[in-house]
């Protein structure tokens, strides 16, 4: 048998694991006494370990954290990393986010693409390259993470108390590979004085605000009006409903990656801008339709760059309130070629306004590997060779993989050009036939990198 047979052959047991996996609501949740990241992310790492010991694979949890399933013997260390948290499954969904539904040629399931999919096709090419008799001089080390989502914590662990890896990819990007990925920067806005009597959106900082509630006291504005400067917005939905001495408007955008934030539609920022449009006038207001707002480049508040590999992009994920302040999340990703003295030095004059205030917590560094290393080249013959496809080019992106937390490694896979899979976002799938194939093409990749 060929591997396409036999990937073939295996096709049933492979969903079989996977379907395991997504069985798993492993959002984040409660810390609990060994269990840094709650119950969810631990029994989808005790299960996922559990299906690599099924296959023969020696495996280690380390303090569900993270873990690993290893093969080969030697000095070197060949590493996947891929992770088994997931965002939480919203709304939205046609079947059970939780139970994989397969429709036509295609499985249906929060984490079928991001990312637990991923991580079972490159157990199971492990497992076909181990069983082809292939020579491991090196180890190959699949490290499976309990916190990629929400900061990668699982990773400054495994740093922590495990061996750095000599060369691997994550799977948890796209083909043909990922060689460059914007530096991160986070950012806090609060107000100063605000009429607004409570807001709340959003529930993760890197993605796209898919709704908002906010309370103003009425008499301010009309609810006519407001419905009025609402239907101007993209908002997809929206209603006003008056109560006592109140207004409340709930707004509906649309969810998408904080790297791509103009993907989605912010439910808080149309929802500020249509309370300005009404003539709710405040400060706070105006300090975030002036310096925040909707265009999502930075332009506001003195960040607005980019260079050859992309533009800068600007998100605000969550807006809440507390103690009558409220406050905003801001997720900036930041050109390859931009320094952090240029932000800085941008952000300077809007740290303090009258409406509001910035606070930046932390500029991280961007990842770069040139087109012709040893790396993306192993990558990348090894799609091209499998798929195909040797029309797409390697990419830069602006979301953050592993490939920042853990050294030697670039994002490869498994998302394809021109596909939404819906990650982050209801009604998440992966396509049976491009997920067989993306095993064979990691089977090739190990390979590949094993001869380096
Ligand atoms: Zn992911």
């Amino acid at each position: 048998m060929d591997i396409k047979e036999q990937i073939n052959a295996l096709s049933e047991e492979i969903f079989d694991s996977l379907s395991r996996l997504v069985r798993c609501d492993s959002q984040l949740s409660e810390e609990k006494p060994g269990m840094p990241f709650g119950e969810g992310p631990a029994l989808a790492l005790r299960e996922a370990l559990n299906i690599a010991e099924e296959l023969g694979f020696h495996t280690v949890n380390l303090d569900n954290y993270c873990g690993y399933a290893e093969m080969g013997e030697g000095e070197d260390i060949i590493g996947i990393a891929g992770h088994l948290d997931i965002v939480p499954a919203g709304e939205g969904w046609h079947t059970d986010p939780f139970t994989m539904t397969k429709i036509g040629d295609r499985y249906y399931g929060r984490g079928t693409t991001d990312d637990k999919g991923p991580v079972i096709a490159c157990l199971y090419a492990m497992k076909l390259l181990r069983d082809s008799g292939a020579a491991l001089n090196k180890r190959v080390r699949l490290i499976m993470g309990c916190n990629e989502e929400t900061g990668s914590r699982c990773m400054d662990h495994y740093n922590q108390v495990a061996e750095p890896l000599t060369l691997g990819f994550t799977p948890d990007g796209n083909f043909p590979c990922i060689y460059g990925e914007k530096g991160h920067m986070a950012m806090k806005a609060e107000s100063k004085e605000t009429k607004i009597l409570d807001i709340h959106g959003g529930f993760v900082s890197n993605a796209v605000m898919p709704k908002c509630t906010v309370v103003i006291p009425s008499g301010e504005v009309t609810k006519k009006a407001l419905e009025k400067a609402l239907s101007e917005t993209p908002l997809k939905s929206f209603s006003v409903t008056e109560g006592e001495g109140t207004l409340t408007i709930e707004a509906e955008g649309l969810a998408a990656h904080a790297s791509t934030p103009l993907l989605g539609i912010n439910a808080g920022g149309c929802t500020m801008q249509a309370l300005a449009d009404a003539g709710f006038r405040d400060d706070f207001v105006d300090f975030y339709n002036a310096h925040i707002g909707t265009k999502c480049d930075g332009s506001g508040c003195g960040l607005k760059c980019g260079d050859e590999y992309g533009d800068l992009t600007f998100n605000n994920g969550i807006i809440g309130m507390k103690d009558g302040k409220i406050f905003c999340t801001i997720d900036i990703r930041v050109p390859v070629t931009v320094k952090k003295e240029a932000l800085l030095q941008g952000i300077e004059p809007y740290l303090d306004c009258k409406g509001g205030t910035f606070t930046v917590f932390g500029i991280g560094e961007p990842l770069f590997y040139p087109k012709d290393s040893p790396l993306v080249n192993a990558l990348l013959s090894a799609y091209r060779e499998v798929s195909k496809d040797t029309e797409h080019e390697p990419l830069v992106i602006g979301g953050g993989t592993y490939a920042k937390s853990l050294k030697g490694i670039i994002a490869f896979g498994p998302e394809k050009p021109d596909t939404d899979y819906r990650i982050h976002n209801a009604d998440e799938f992966l396509i049976i036939p491009e997920y067989l194939e993306s095993i064979e093409i990691y089977e090739k990749a190990i390979e590949n990198l094993l001869a380096i």
